[in-house]
Formats: C-alpha cells, structure tokens, sequence
C-alpha cells in the first residue's frame, strides 16, 4: 500500500474555520463546559473580568477553541501566543497593548521561559509589569501598569509549570479525549457546514478512527470528502469512507503508517523496550511530538505503559500489530509496504 499524508485541510486551505464560536456549539466535555459556563455567568454578573484559566488536555481537544469562545462570550479581543517564541520584549509589547477584558491566550505555556513566567506573577495578581529601562550600572525598573485582561493558558503537560505560577491561574480546566458519539455529532454538524452528504454508518466509521480527537475527525472528514469527490459522487458512504481511509493508509483503530512505525521501531528494533531518545532517533521525529502527540494516544489504547526504564509494548500491541509471540512480526509488512 501507498503512503499518503492526511494534511489538515479544515483550517486553513479552506478558508473558513469549523470552529465552535459559543459554548453551546461547543460539543461533549460537559463537565468543562458546565464549570466554564458558570465562571463566565459569575464574572459577567459582577462586572469583573474573568479569572485566568488554565486549560489542560492532549492536542486537538478544544483548548483553543474554547479560548476563544470565552472571548466571544464577553465579546472582548482574542490574543494569541505561542510558549515557545514568548520573549519577555514581545511579552511586554504584547501586554500592554491589551485592553480591559481581553483574552490572551498562550498555547504550549508549559513551554515558556522561566524567566518570562516570572515576569508574568505581578502581572497576573496585580496587573503591573517590572519593565528595564537601559542597561548596566545605570539600569532602573520601572512599572507600567496593564489593563485587565484574562489569562488563557493551554498545555498538553501541566506538571512542568512551576508551582507559583499554576497557583496564579483561578480556573482549571480538564478536557479528554471525546466518545465516538460526540465525535458522531461533530462530524454530522461538520458535514453540513461543508456541504458534504454522508450517511450515519459513515459519520461513525470516521468517528471510531478519529482517535477521541475533534482535531482528526475535522481532518479525516475533509481527506475523504477530496477523496469521494474524486472517486466516487461525492456522497460519503460507508463503503466510501472504508476504501477512502484504506487509500490514506488508516487502519479501523484509526492508526496510520506513523503509528505503525512507531510500534515497528519499538517491538524490532528494541524488543519492546525504548527511551524516547532512542526512539525519537529512529524514527526521525522529535522527542515531544512523539511524547505529547503520538503517545498519550497509545497510552489510552492500552499499547504502551511509561516506566522509568522506557516505553514498554503491551501484550495488547504485540497482539493488535500481529505479533504472536514477542518476537514474530507480521502486519507490518503489508502496512508499510
Ligand atoms: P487544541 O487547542 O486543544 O489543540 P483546537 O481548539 O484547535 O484544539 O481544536 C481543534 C479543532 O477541533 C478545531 O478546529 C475545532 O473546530 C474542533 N473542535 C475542538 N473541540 C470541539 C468540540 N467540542 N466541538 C466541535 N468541534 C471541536
């Protein structure tokens, strides 16, 4: 079988967003819904601006979307950084050109610099900033005051922020990975913005591979639409989406040549056994896409365990990816050939 990446279409190439702009649009994750709706209900009340919130849960869930729905809930500006490139100059320029109510919303804030989460403890009690003016002996600081604003942190990781600085977010908020059925209802809702005609054994088909990620379901959606408007009518079947998702290299859990190589590598390769380093070499991948990506994924299938002395293959990986024994591979070959 032919490699094929699934790239996400949903976004960007299409020009428009399928994303959900209030809570109610918002699907499944109730009970982070419910603790959100109460929060914004609570400040809108009393006038305030609302607490800074600290949103945690793997890739594609809804952290950022649900950023930005507390924006449109108060109808005040969505800024956005990334942890990664926070510079405490573009922290500075960012914050003060916020305005009362605002949303800043800093996606991977586990990845932030200390030094740039430090200079963020003032800010987010008290809404004053310590600027440096010049440099060396002669060096003052000075404080400048920013409006109130909000908060929005995602991370895939929360035990890597430091203690005081997890402290300063009010409202913590936990997302997990979505059941088939509200993956279901996405990809109905979705079908209808897009226009796409698709059956109800079709849109559960595409549910059960999504991997308990909007973010797949939206991408998947979009591959097998290009492929059936290609190969077939357009009406996404059942049968349609099975050959369309056999083309794109996923398998019926939703894994695909990625997913298989990893496993390749890890049960191989190294007998089971690997450090993320090892791993991450083999494969040619980064270490955190391999950690914060991949295997949360593998974790929750029950493929893998973390120990302090590596990643470990279950007997339930040996047993889907065709290994009788620990050490006969099989289905391998077929997938990556
Ligand atoms: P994260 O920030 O956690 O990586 P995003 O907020 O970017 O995830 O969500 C990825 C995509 O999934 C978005 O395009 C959004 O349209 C969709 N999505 C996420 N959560 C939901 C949901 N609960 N209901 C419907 N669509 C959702």
């Amino acid at each position: 079988m032919e490699k094929y990446d699934i790239h996400d279409t949903t976004e960007d190439e299409l020009g428009y967003s399928l994303r959900p702009e209030s809570l109610s649009e918002f699907i499944g994750q109730d009970q982070a819904k419910e603790q959100l709706r109460i929060h914004i209900e609570a400040a809108k009340t009393r006038g305030d601006v609302i607490e800074h919130v600290l949103l945690v849960g793997p890739p594609g869930l809804g952290k950022t979307t649900l950023a930005k729905i507390i924006s449109n809930e108060f109808g005040t500006n969505f800024k956005q950084a990334i942890g990664t490139i926070m510079e405490r100059l573009d922290l500075a320029t960012t914050l003060t050109n916020l305005e009362k109510g605002d949303i800043l919303f800093i996606d991977e804030i586990h990845r932030i610099k200390v030094n740039v989460q430090e200079s963020l403890y003032p800010v987010l009690e008290d809404y004053v900033l310590d600027l440096s003016i010049g440099q060396g002996p002669g060096s003052d600081v000075v404080q400048v005051g920013v409006s109130e604003f909000t908060l929005v942190g995602a991370t895939t990781r929360e035990g890597l922020l430091a203690g005081p600085f997890r402290a300063r977010f009010g409202i913590h908020i936990h997302l997990d990975y979505y059941e088939p059925e509200d993956i279901q209802q996405a990809i109905r809702i979705n079908s209808g913005k897009l226009n796409i005609q698709i059956d109800e054994d079709a849109e559960y088909a595409l549910a059960l591979r999504s991997r308990g990620t909007m973010r797949t379901a939206n991408k998947l959606l979009a591959n097998v639409r290009d492929y059936a408007e290609v190969k077939s009518e357009g009406v996404l079947t059942l049968e349609v989406v099975e050959e369309a998702l056999e083309f794109f290299g996923i398998d019926e859990r939703g894994l695909d040549s990625q997913d298989y190589a990893y496993f390749q590598s890890l049960i191989e390769k190294f007998k089971g056994r690997a450090g993320l380093k090892a791993l991450a070499v083999a494969l040619s991948e980064d270490e955190i896409t391999i950690r914060e990506v991949y295997e949360p994924h593998y974790i929750k299938e029950g493929f893998i365990m973390l120990t302090p002395s590596g990643r470990v293959a279950t007997d339930t990986a040996y047993k889907y990816f065709g290994y009788t024994t620990h050490s006969q591979p099989s289905l391998f070959d077929n997938h990556l050939s």
